[in-house]
């Protein structure tokens, strides 16, 4: 027998480890950390959805769904879709419920790419774009942002990163680990490019519940963009679903038809004990939504005020649930940051490079975490900071 290694597709092999991975597994043998460290709410879903679970588990449901997810549930999806960002998608050709945004992000990739095409994605941005991208045979091109212009692509950016092997332009906004977001001028630009230049968007809208300031504007909503892009949302954040893995992709027609195929055969559905929750959530669960969505907000002046105090630049989020200040200037690396900080004050967060590198020099620190645990951990910080003789 030959080595493991050698039997091994080398697309995976060659896939570096999560860079949050191993702060979890350093936190994981500790006690009393504050993790600001994971990306996930601290709020246990709401009763309403856990007793609609249990619910639909007593009267017996407990099969396969169709594949594309149960037509009750595709219709509220569209339903709350028109309401919440007037988005209009047909409930049985345009929507496919998926297993969380993840699934749905790596079967928009799957069903688009050829080997060697081009996805444009911003730098910083969530850990799995680039894996996926590879995985699916895509190359990856990062577009990278600076905190000094609020984490935003431009178009003009997007112009030049084209080549003829250009297909997709990913865009995540609210974006994880920035928390910036793209207004509709913004959004206008770069949706100019994307048509005069034929690409294509997978716009991860997974944060746009959670935008502080304004209206979420979806790409999908501009004038002739409806066509070119697929929209993943999902439950996990906006209604802290995370572990009950449920997520959609709405889109053209023939686009999710070929996402539909490649889930049949990978996926068959995603579990009917989500899909009756994921019901409940968009039929009776917004109102427990926005209460969540009021909570990070106070929480997102918190941080921004504690890091202000510490002296450390933190541009405002004005989406998600993380601030991503620049510790830079303390002398340390972000690594060295992080390590030090979790083994000398028991906090958890995660350097910026985890995201991409132009997350050089910063911290991704999460606010989904209780008032009292915030509170406790920016005490924390000052006292590290001053025993390293930041100021
Ligand atoms: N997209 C972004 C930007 C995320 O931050 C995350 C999770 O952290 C995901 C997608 C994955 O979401 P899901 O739980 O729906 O698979």
């Amino acid at each position: 027998m030959k080595s493991w290694e050698e039997y091994l597709n080398p697309q995976v092999a060659s896939l570096p480890p999560s860079g949050i991975r191993r702060f979890f597994d350093l936190a994981a043998e500790m006690t009393g950390v504050i993790s600001l460290g994971v990306g996930e709410p601290d709020f246990v879903t709401p009763w309403r959805i856990r007793e609609a679970c249990i619910y639909a588990l007593e009267r017996g449901y407990t099969m396969y769904t169709s594949n594309r997810g149960m037509k009750e549930l595709r219709v509220a999806i569209a339903r709350y879709l028109e309401d919440a960002f007037k988005l209009r998608y047909d409930p049985e050709k345009e929507i496919l419920v998926t297993v969380g945004v993840s699934e749905a992000l790596d079967l928009a990739l799957r069903a688009l790419l050829k080997p060697g095409d081009e996805v444009l994605i911003p730098d910083p941005a969530y850990v799995s774009y680039v894996p996926c991208t590879v995985l699916a045979g895509g190359v990856p091109v990062l577009l990278p942002t600076r905190m000094e212009e609020g984490f935003k692509i431009t178009a003009e950016q997007v112009e030049k990163a084209v080549t003829s092997r250009t297909k997709v332009l990913l865009l995540a906004y609210p974006n994880n680990p920035t928390g910036a977001v793209l207004n509709r001028r913004e959004l206008g630009e770069i949706a100019e490019v994307v048509k005069a230049r034929d690409l294509l968007v997978i716009s991860d809208e997974i944060y746009a519940q959670l935008t502080y300031e304004g209206e979420h504007v979806s790409i999908a909503s501009l004038p002739g963009m409806r066509e070119r892009t697929v929209v993943l949302q999902g439950f996990s954040k906006a209604f802290a679903m995370t572990g009950w893995r449920l997520g959609y992709a709405v889109g053209n027609e023939t686009f999710i038809g070929a996402m539909t195929k490649i889930h049949q055969y990978t996926m068959l559905c995603a579990p009917i004990t989500a899909q009756m929750a994921a019901l409940e959530a968009l039929k009776n669960g917004l109102e427990d939504m926005r209460q969540m969505v009021a909570q990070y907000a106070y929480r997102r002046r918190l941080v921004v005020n504690a890091f202000k105090e510490m002296g450390l630049p933190c541009p405002e989020p004005k989406g998600a649930f993380y601030a991503f200040p620049y510790v830079g200037g303390t002398g340390m690396s972000e690594e060295e940051f992080c390590e030090k900080l979790l083994l000398e004050e028991k906090v958890a967060v995660v350097p910026g490079t985890a995201f991409g590198p132009s997350g050089r020099g910063h911290i991704r620190c999460s606010f989904a975490a209780s008032v009292k645990d915030l509170t406790e951990a920016f005490r924390r910080m000052k006292e590290f900071l001053r025993r390293h003789g930041v100021k």
